[in-house]
């Protein structure tokens, strides 16, 4: 942190990326918990131990559909009455005495008095009588009460993220909510007088306004609940609107443009007036350009406008601070050590992270380049499987080297 600032008084010198890295994340914290019904806490990290309050099965049950017996009466060739019939959902009923068997269900009441059920495939029934082709073994094919899950049992425990499993857990049990840190509420807002909307007319100079649209779907990607504002110019009222607006609905503000040293780069004058947001110059490419920090009490990241700079910053810095916003403690997406097969250049003093597409070799993993690597070349991206990290010291790595390559997907 203080680091950070002293660095900040002198803008033209780099600032080292991970302590830049390391002072957004310890400013950002999980959001309030708040309960959830279970398919909107799905994916959620939980903020409560949750128990179990009831028996899961709530009562013993048949494992098969055949016959409930009491395994004294069985042998091969033992013929049994059929007394009653017991379906899912029926009322446990009658105890069933020597001699006599109940037709019954996956799912029903074991019948008082019966111990081992006999599946329909080991006998046969003729008009009221079953004969069985086996001897019954003991509890066999009966499931009993809190087989699975027992009353007063703590089953998920506080920091676990809620999966489809977990989901369904806690529907057997009966809870209908639970609390949970909430996904975070992005606004994603581009600025630049040359952008387009991607269905306008096409004019003299203009690009189309890719940020945005990606930020948001790498928003959505990460967990959050993530929403695109229109287009803002380069203009300071404009600009100061949006991000009044935004704020009114947003737990955090991703901008993207206008943080350069350009003439018209108002954004990070605007946010540095409206809030506590300061304006770095990391030791990173692409992506160097970079503004952080709090328009009241929303954190606000103001990344730079080429397209990959604002795909790579959000992967470095914005991924990470949604999932610890979201009560995550894993806040990098997984990485791979691998063979580098291509040469591979950085700037001095620059963490360079670079597009490669991996294959397994031999169980190694090998990285080439996934194409161009220009700051605006968004092809590259998508043909990449993940950023090779170029350490700080070096300018070149070669061929058979190693190379840190953080994967762009969340497994592989
Ligand atoms: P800036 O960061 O505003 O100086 O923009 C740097 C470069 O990124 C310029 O070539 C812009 O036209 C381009 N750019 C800025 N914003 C976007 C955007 N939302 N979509 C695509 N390109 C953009
Ligand atoms: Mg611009």
């Amino acid at each position: 942190m203080e680091d950070v600032h002293r660095h900040l008084d002198q803008p033209s010198e780099l600032i080292e990326l991970n302590g830049y890295r390391q002072s957004i994340l310890s400013r950002i914290g999980p959001l309030e918990p708040i309960p959830l019904g279970l398919l909107e806490a799905h994916g959620c990290v939980l903020a409560e131990d949750v128990t179990a309050d009831t028996d899961v099965p709530p009562f013993t049950n048949s494992a098969m559909d055949g016959y409930a017996v009491r395994v004294q009466d069985t042998y091969a060739s033992a013929e049994l009455e059929i007394v009653a019939e017991a379906a899912a959902g029926s009322e446990p009923g009658f105890p069933i005495g020597a001699g006599e068997a109940v037709r019954i269900m996956t799912g029903a009441p074991i019948p008082p008095g019966a111990d081992a059920i006999v599946p329909v495939e080991d006998a046969d029934e003729y008009g009221n009588l079953v004969r069985l082709r086996v001897a019954a073994q003991h509890g066999k094919h009966i499931r009993p009460t809190g087989e699975d899950i027992t009353a007063g049992e703590t089953m998920l425990i506080s920091g676990r993220r809620i999966g489809a499993a977990d989901v369904g857990m806690l529907a057997a049990v009966g809870h209908t909510e639970v609390r949970v840190h909430p996904r975070p509420r992005v606004v994603v807002l581009a600025t630049g007088d040359e952008l387009l909307e991607p269905g306008e007319p096409n004019r003299p100079g203009a690009v189309r306004d890719a940020n945005s649209y990606a930020l948001t779907a790498l928003a959505r990607e990460s967990g959050a609940t993530a929403f695109r504002m229109p287009i803002v110019p380069d203009d300071h009222r404009q600009l100061q609107e949006a991000f009044e607006g935004a704020l009114t609905q947003a737990d955090l503000l991703v901008t993207t443009g206008g943080v350069s040293a350009g003439r018209y780069d108002y954004v990070k004058d605007v946010l540095a007036q409206l809030g506590d947001v300061r304006f770095s110059k990391v030791g990173m490419q692409p992506g160097m350009p970079q503004a952080f920090g709090f328009l009241g009490t929303v954190p606000c990241f103001g990344l730079p406008g080429n397209p990959v700079s604002a795909y790579v910053s959000f992967e470095v810095f914005v991924r990470p601070a949604l999932r610890r916003m979201q009560g995550r403690t894993d806040l990098n997406r997984p990485r791979v050590t691998a063979i580098l097969d291509d040469e591979m250049n950085s700037p001095m003093d620059k963490v360079s992270f670079l597009r490669v597409k991996l294959h397994r070799e031999d169980g190694i993993w090998h990285a080439r380049s996934a194409g161009l690597q220009g700051s605006g070349i968004l092809r590259s991206v998508v043909e990449a499987d993940g950023l090779a990290e170029i350490p700080v010291d070096r300018t070149s790595l070669f061929p058979g080297e190693r190379v840190v390559v953080h994967l762009l997907v969340d497994a592989i």
